[in-house]
C-alpha cells in the first residue's frame, strides 16, 4: 500500500485553487481600469505637419486652369496662398501630404476624428475639402494617381474660432472617382487603412483673387486600442483564465477522489486488523489461560451462538479434583498449576468434539455434552475418572476427581441442570471421593463407587 499522504498529492493543487482567487480578482481589476482608461484616455494623435511629413503645394494649371498656389511656412504653420482664376471649371490649390513611410501609408481605419486648427482671410469663404488617398491590394498601382480610392469630404467651413473637429465617418469615397474607376464592390467602401496622401483642397468659395489659408494644426485622434480590440483581448483572457481553473479544479477533484479511495481502502485495512484483533481478544476473553479450556464467559458465548448446544437431550458433568488444596499445600502452587493444566488435557482428551470443557473455577470443571442422555453422561465421567486414573501426574502424585452428572429439562433453565450436577458432586464427595454420582430422570440416583 502507498504511504503518501493524501495532502502531499493534493497540496500543490489546492494552493494553486488559492491563487486563482487572486488572479481572477486582479483579472477583475485589470478590466476596470482598462475599460476606464480606454474610455477617457489611451489617446494616439498623428500630427500632419510640414516637420513630419513631406508637403506641397498645387493647384489647377495642370489641368487647363489658371489658379496658382504657393506655400510659406512660418514656424510650425503652413500658409497656403491661392490665386483663384475662374479659366477652369472647378478652381482650386491642394496642400498635399505624402503619409508614405517605406511603401506603406497610414492606418487610420481605427482612427475617430481628425481636427484642423486654421485660419482664413481673402475676398471668399474658408471652404475647402479633404482628401484620403488609400492604397488598397489588387487596386492601386503606384504609379497611376487614379488606382488610389479617392476618400473625401466635399465642403467643410472653418468656423470662427478656426476650430474643426470632422469624424472620420463622414468620409466617403468619391462619386466621380467611382464613375471614372468603376471599383468591384469590395473596394467600392470607404477604405482607410493605408492612406498614402492627404489632401487639403481649397477653393476660396469660387471667388477670383487671392485667398489666404493659414494652417496651424491638422490632427488625427483615435484610441492606442479599439474598444473591440480591447473587448476581444479580455474575453480571451478570462476565457483562458477560466478554462485553467477548470482544468486545475478537475485534477484536483480527480486527486482527492483517489486520495479519498486510497484513504478507504487504509481504513478497511485498519478496520480489518482491528476486527481480527477484537476477534482473538474476544477469544481470549473467554478461554482460560492457565488450561487453555473455556473459562464460564466462554460457555455463556457458546450456549449462544451454538444452536445445538442445547440439543435435548443434554446432560452435563461436573467435575471436582479431589484434595487438591493438599496438593498446593505439600508442592507448591507451581505443581498445582501443572496439575490443573495436565487435568483438563486428559478430559479433554477423553469427550467428542461436539462436547464442551468449561474451567468452572479453581479446581472445578463442568462438560456439557449435547445429545447425551444421563446414562450416557455417566458412561462418559466414569470413562474420564478411569483414564485420570492411569495418568502418570507430576511429582508421582496420584490424582483423583469427583464427578456430578444430570440431564438438562427442555423446560428448565441451564442453571437448573447445572444445580443438579452440582448436587450430585456433592454427594459424590460426601460418598468418599473418586466416584461417578449421577441424577436420573426418576428421581433414582446412581451412584459408581470408585474402582
Ligand atoms: P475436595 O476434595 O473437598 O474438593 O478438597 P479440595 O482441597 O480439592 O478443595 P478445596 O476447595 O478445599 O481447595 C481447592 C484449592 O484449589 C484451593 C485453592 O487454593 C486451589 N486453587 C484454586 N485455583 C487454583 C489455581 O489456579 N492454581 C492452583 N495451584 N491452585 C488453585
Ligand atoms: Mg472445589
Ligand atoms: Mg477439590
Amino acid at each position: 500500500m502507498s504511504t503518501s499522504t493524501p495532502e502531499s498529492s493534493l497540496q500543490p493543487l489546492v494552493r494553486l485553487l488559492d491563487h486563482a482567487r487572486h488572479v481572477f480578482g486582479g483579472l477583475l481589476v485589470v478590466t476596470i481600469v482598462l475599460f476606464c482608461w480606454q474610455h477617457f484616455g489611451m489617446e494616439k494623435v498623428v500630427e500632419l505637419t510640414g516637420d513630419h511629413f513631406p508637403v506641397n503645394i498645387e493647384d489647377d494649371r495642370g489641368g487647363g486652369g489658371a489658379s496658382v498656389g504657393t506655400l510659406e511656412r512660418k514656424g510650425h504653420d503652413l500658409i497656403v496662398h491661392c490665386r483663384i482664376a475662374r479659366k477652369s471649371e472647378w478652381p482650386y490649390c491642394k496642400l498635399t501630404f505624402d503619409l508614405t513611410k517605406g511603401g506603406r501609408g497610414i492606418d487610420m481605419s481605427r482612427l475617430d476624428y481628425l481636427t484642423i486648427d486654421g485660419k482664413y482671410a481673402g475676398p471668399g469663404t474658408s471652404r475647402f475639402g479633404l482628401v484620403l488617398a488609400d492604397a488598397e491590394d489588387g487596386l492601386t498601382k503606384l504609379d497611376q494617381w487614379q488606382t488610389y480610392k479617392i476618400n473625401q469630404i466635399d465642403a467643410l467651413d472653418l468656423p470662427p474660432n478656426g476650430r474643426l473637429l470632422v469624424p472620420m465617418k463622414w468620409f466617403g469615397v468619391a462619386q466621380w472617382w467611382k464613375d471614372m474607376v468603376k471599383p468591384t464592390m469590395e473596394h467600392s467602401a470607404v477604405g482607410l487603412d493605408n492612406v498614402a496622401r492627404a489632401e487639403l483642397m481649397l477653393s476660396g468659395g469660387g471667388k477670383e483673387g487671392e485667398h489666404v489659408f493659414t494652417l496651424h494644426s491638422l490632427r488625427l485622434h483615435g484610441k492606442v486600442i479599439s474598444r473591440d480590440a480591447l473587448l476581444m483581448g479580455l474575453v480571451a483572457a478570462w476565457v483562458l483564465c477560466v478554462v485553467v481553473w477548470l482544468t486545475i479544479l478537475t485534477l484536483s477533484l480527480r486527486t482527492q477522489l483517489k486520495d479519498s479511495k486510497a484513504a478507504i481502502a487504509l481504513l478497511s485495512e485498519v478496520n480489518k486488523a482491528l476486527e481480527l484483533e477484537a476477534r482473538d481478544l474476544a477469544g481470549q476473553a473467554h478461554i482460560d489461560p492457565l488450561t487453555g479450556v473455556l473459562n464460564r464467559q466462554g460457555l455463556r458465548a457458546a450456549l449462544m451462538s451454538t444452536s445445538n448446544l442445547m440439543s435435548d437431550p443434554m446432560a452435563v458433568i461436573f467435575i471436582d479434583i479431589d484434595h487438591f488444596k493438599c496438593i498446593n499445600d505439600t508442592h507448591g502452587h507451581d505443581v498445582g498449576d501443572d496439575v490443573l493444566r495436565k487435568f483438563a488435557n486428559v478430559i479433554a482428551a477423553g469427550i467428542r468434539s461436539s462436547d464442551r470443557l468449561v474451567r468452572w473455577g479453581g479446581e472445578e470443571f463442568l462438560i456439557v455434552c449435547p445429545m447425551t442422555n444421563v446414562y450416557q453422561g455417566q458412561i462418559l465421567a466414569e470413562n474420564l475418572r478411569h483414564a485420570l486414573h492411569r495418568q502418570t501426574w507430576p511429582v508421582g502424585l496420584g490424582v483423583t476427581a469427583s464427578f456430578g452428572v444430570a440431564q438438562h429439562h427442555e423446560r428448565d433453565e441451564v442453571g437448573v441442570v447445572i444445580k443438579h450436577a452440582d448436587e450430585e458432586l456433592y454427594r459424590a464427595k460426601q460418598g468418599g471421593r473418586d466416584r461417578v454420582c449421577a441424577h436420573t430422570p426418576m428421581g433414582m440416583v446412581v451412584t459408581a463407587e470408585a474402582a
